[in-house]
């Protein structure tokens, strides 16, 4: 389901602690916690800690600092949960299948499926 973009995200409220998640890192500017319906053997969400950017490109353009933060967490996570190797995914756009408008990175690894992609 597609969220107004006016409420708290569902991120958002994981990052206050009002709704439970598996966290597995957390910084001040970042989280990361795993996906809920997993679509790989590691399927983790990358999330800045900000609700100010809806999309990856709306970040990229207002705090590239923090986009790449996000991309050397994902690295990392690939790095402890894996064998390092790792795809990243930023559906951008309900066209795309995006359903939370709070920008988040998947961190997808582990025997990949061919084609397999968040979505
Ligand atoms: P996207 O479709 O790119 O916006 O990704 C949203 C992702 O958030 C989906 O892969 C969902 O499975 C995941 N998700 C939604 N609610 C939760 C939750 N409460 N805890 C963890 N992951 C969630």
């Amino acid at each position: 389901m597609t969220e107004s973009p006016r409420e708290p995200s569902i991120f958002s409220r994981i990052i206050a602690r009002e709704i439970p998640a598996t966290i597995v890192h957390e910084t001040d500017t970042v989280i990361a916690f795993e996906d809920v319906a997993p679509q790989a053997p590691v399927h983790i969400l990358v999330v800045p800690k900000t609700a100010r950017y809806a999309t990856v490109v709306e970040l990229a353009a207002g705090d590239p600092a923090l986009l790449a933060e996000l991309i050397d967490t994902a690295g990392r996570i690939a790095a402890d949960r894996a064998d390092g190797s790792f795809r990243l995914v930023f559906n951008t756009g309900e066209g795309a299948g995006q359903t939370v408008f709070h920008v988040h990175a998947h961190v997808l690894a582990g025997s990949l499926e061919e084609g397999s992609l968040a979505h």
